[in-house]
């Protein structure tokens, strides 16, 4: 295990990265980040903070000379990046593991191959590829293969019609054709595996988006005791399968027969896990920190209902005239739990912040979570 005192590393510099600063620096380690931007969340809150762009050799190299291990908070940070890396120091997760995320192509090869129940899909990269499209993926969702976030880089589509001129919106780049599913409920569950094999599994959290976007996370997911406990074991056979060490998130579909159907997969801490921090053991944070350091894994158990109301920077506009959310009356209750991410100006759909809402049963947080969400103004 990694001495406390030792410098972790972390490529990315958002919300996430500030998360994990905090918890490492409570174990005791150092966090040095490297960013783009020298006052983003994570620079701010890090022990110190290498400015440079993700691909700039020189600085990923020096990145390497100075930390004992080294992880990363966003999914499209370059694989090369952490192939430089990871010559140097260990890095969690590994390129490997990454580049298969970062490719939704790779990323349904991946789970067909490993059994994991996926929906109907089609790989399109050329318009001839549209020819051969079969009607039952109609109506589904064109995403781009790539670079896609927060429902960015997608479009509906009802026909054959819709889907050529979607793709030709997307300027030709390899896409995937997904079939809508029609669910029951999003679901979510975080999965932690050690450099020696251990794994540990958080509780299923279900997940309420509003345009594209993370709403709402509600846990426990309100699923049946067999989905719940299936979602699980999925997620340890994922992450096993994939050979991966750190801490990942699978997003699934929840069918009306109750069945399960593997989304897509983050590399990293995620949104539907901000709730770990006060509804569990081991935040997810601690968690990758405990990885990064070969420490020993933590108990993932719920110790307590929690939803969480993701804070987008909308709530700043809703009078005439841009102002500060009523911060003093979310503070002022019991059990609401407020971050905010040190990002200086907010924007229309910009993540400012997350509140988690927490009480001994989950009625009680889903009647607290729409407290701040009529103080935060939130429709
Ligand atoms: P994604 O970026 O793939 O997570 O998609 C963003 C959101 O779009 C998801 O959380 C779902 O609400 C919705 N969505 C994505 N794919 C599908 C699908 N195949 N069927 C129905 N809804 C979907």
């Amino acid at each position: 295990m990694l001495a406390p005192g030792s410098w972790l590393g972390c490529l990315g510099g958002g919300q996430l990265g500030r998360m994990f600063a905090h918890a490492a620096q409570a174990l005791g380690y150092r966090v040095l980040v490297l960013d783009p931007d020298g006052d983003g969340p994570a620079a701010q809150a890090a022990d110190d903070v290498i400015v440079a762009d993700y691909d700039d050799i020189g600085a990923i190299a020096a990145l390497g000379a100075r930390v004992s291990a080294v992880t990363t908070e966003f999914e499209n940070v370059p694989a090369q990046s952490l192939e430089q890396l990871a010559a140097l120091v260990p890095t969690r997760p590994s390129a490997a593991s990454v580049r298969i995320a970062q490719d939704r192509r790779l990323e349904k090869c991946f789970f067909v191959k490993n059994g994991l129940p996926v929906g109907e899909f089609a790989v399109i990269e050329s318009e001839a590829d549209i020819a051969s499209i079969g009607v039952h993926l109609f109506p589904g969702i064109l995403k781009t293969a790539a670079l896609g976030y927060d429902g960015k880089g997608q479009a509906r589509v009802a026909n054959p019609v819709e889907l050529r001129a979607a793709f030709a919106r997307m300027n030709g780049v390899p896409c995937v054709l997904e079939a809508l599913v029609a669910f029951e409920a999003e679901v979510s569950v975080l999965v932690a595996r050690a450099a020696n094999g251990d794994t540990r599994v958080w509780p299923v959290q279900e997940n309420q988006h509003v345009g594209g976007i993370l709403d709402l996370t509600i846990v426990p997911a309100r699923i049946s005791e067999t989905c719940f406990v299936e979602a699980q074991a999925l997620a340890l056979r994922l992450v096993t399968a994939l050979d991966y060490v750190g801490v990942l998130c699978v997003e699934l579909f929840v069918t009306p027969s109750g069945g399960l159907l593997v989304n897509e997969i983050a590399p990293r801490p995620h949104n539907s896990g901000h709730y770990t921090i006060e509804a569990c053991v081991t935040s997810q944070f601690e968690q990758q920190a405990r990885i990064l350091a070969n420490a020993p894994l933590g108990d993932c158990a719920l110790t307590q209902a929690a939803v969480m109301v993701n804070v987008l920077g909308d709530v700043w506009f809703e009078s005439a005239t841009p102002m500060q959310p009523a911060w003093r009356e979310l503070l002022a209750l019991p059990g609401a739990h407020l971050h905010l991410y040190g990002k200086a100006e907010a924007r229309p759909a910009r993540k400012m912040g997350h509140v988690t809402c927490t009480a001994p049963e989950l009625e009680e947080a889903l009647s607290l979570a729409e407290r701040v969400k009529q103080i935060l103004r939130i429709a």
